[in-house]
């Protein structure tokens, strides 16, 4: 028996834990949980535990609905809210078919499979987010829109506030769950928060972000308040993105690291800025991947809205934040366009396989934007050749549709539910008559 099964079920044991729970992600993104008894987690590790695939987004065709959920015990934790009354565990699951072949409609395994390919050119990846949410009074709304529960701005001390016991909370029950937390602040928008992961290897940071959202979520309950990671949820304020931080390691190397070039970024570094840009267009629909994602890549409030890069610009797509030059290990770069509702696997996925295309075709790096690049006209944006991010999921479509690496890195299944799926949203979106339609043209037309 392997040592870390061995080590699950012994503390499984020792702990007197009632209820393991088996998560796994569905293809938007939304965490699955199935809980088993303790008996039940040898055969879970030997057989896997069978559900039906089909009643799950983008898991199957329903001719083939049977998939088996595997869990992966290195993932193995106690839930710290579930209390010590009846001790209740969680582990990550490798979604597989009945003949044990890993499901291609597996998010987990698109990102897995992605790692192993630059594992197979020498590379681990890894990513640090940094995750924006609001804090609403509650879920329910009324004419002028979810109230936020504060009025606080960017690193405001609120003494008292709900947001400074909600983050004390979070990150105690994170650290709790293993994932280390490396700070957290209230945003710029009201009760708007953030809090940044440490980073890790790409398939820990996605697991721990969908974790990150059920904890937030759970504290919120406890807390009396709702928490939302909609990409965009106040008209007049800033959405909440999750730039993430990404670097490739040749063994201990840090590959984008060079000593003495221009922003010590390497070659490598350059050609893997050059690929996120080459393919932003294409990864959009799933970097951004709600109608509501593109009400927040537009118009400032330090969310990007054009194909640039710059050192320490923050009005750019790719940034490259400074570091100490004897800190070459921490070299990386911000990819800012991604937004907290994004699937963390798939997303992760495609900009690693944007960033190696990259490095595989030697693309060549544009000058970086030194400028604020909200502030240039359109036309100084078009001789500088800094493209508009899609404007719309629909337009963002579009440009997935045709793109080969995307289909390639997410594979015929998920590539075609991803797109059968978004349509759908844009098509139930532009059906709808807004109340901005109706108090703009109502009363004049
Ligand atoms: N909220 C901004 C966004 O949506 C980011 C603000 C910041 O962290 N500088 O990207
Ligand atoms: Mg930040
Ligand atoms: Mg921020
Ligand atoms: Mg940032």
């Amino acid at each position: 028996m392997d040592k870390q099964r061995d080590f699950v079920l012994r503390t499984i044991e020792e702990r007197e834990v009632k209820f393991i729970r088996l998560w796994f992600t569905d293809v938007v993104g939304t965490l699955k949980s199935v809980a088993i008894a303790p008996a039940e987690v040898e055969g879970a590790f030997a057989e896997g535990l069978g559900f039906d695939g089909s009643a799950i987004e983008g898991m199957t065709r329903r001719y083939e609905s049977d998939l088996l959920a595997v869990p992966d015990p290195s993932t193995f934790q106690l839930l710290p809210w579930r209390g010590d009354v009846h001790p209740t565990a969680r582990m990550f699951c490798d979604v597989t078919t009945p003949d044990g072949e890993p499901a291609m409609s597996d998010p987990r395994n698109v990102l897995k499979r992605t790692l192993a390919k630059a594992a197979s050119q020498g590379y681990s990846f890894y990513t640090h987010p940094e995750i924006e949410f609001y804090l609403l009074k509650s879920a329910e709304f009324g004419d002028a829109g979810p109230v936020p529960v504060d009025s606080a701005g960017y690193f405001d001390n609120v003494p008292g506030g709900t947001a400074h016991d909600f983050r004390r909370s979070s990150v105690r029950m994170l650290e709790d769950l293993g994932i280390s937390v490396e700070f957290s602040h209230h945003e710029a928008g009201p009760g708007q928060n953030e809090i940044d992961l440490r980073y890790a290897d790409a398939l820990t940071t996605a697991d721990n972000i969908m974790t990150f959202r059920t904890v937030i979520k759970e504290v919120a309950i406890e807390q009396g308040v709702y928490a939302t990671f909609m990409p965009k949820p106040l008209t007049d304020q800033p959405g909440s993105g999750m730039h993430t931080h990404l670097s490739l390691f040749e063994g201990d190397t840090n590959a984008f690291y060079e000593a003495g070039a221009e922003y010590q970024l390497s070659q490598t570094g350059r050609q893997f800025i050059a690929g996120l840009l080459r393919h932003a267009h294409e990864i959009a629909a799933v970097t951004n991947q709600f109608v509501n994602s593109y009400k927040r890549l537009w118009g400032d409030d330090e969310a990007p809205s054009y194909v640039t890069w710059g050192h320490n610009n923050r009005s750019a797509l790719v940034r490259v934040p400074l570091y100490k030059p004897d800190k070459g290990g921490s070299a990386r770069v911000e990819y800012r366009a991604i937004d907290s509702a994004a699937n963390p696997y798939l997303a992760y996925a495609l900009l690693l396989a944007a960033g190696l295309k990259g490095i595989e075709e030697g693309y060549e790096l544009p000058p970086e934007a030194e400028n604020n690049v909200w502030e240039l006209s359109d036309a100084e944006r078009r001789a500088l050749g800094y493209s508009p991010l899609p404007a719309s999921l629909d337009h963002a479509l579009e440009y997935m549709e045709s793109s080969e690496l995307v289909a390639e890195t997410l594979g015929e299944q998920v590539f075609s539910y991803v797109l059968a799926n978004k349509r759908r949203e844009w098509r139930e979106y532009r059906s709808q008559v807004t109340r901005y339609e109706l108090t703009q043209n109502l009363g004049i037309l």
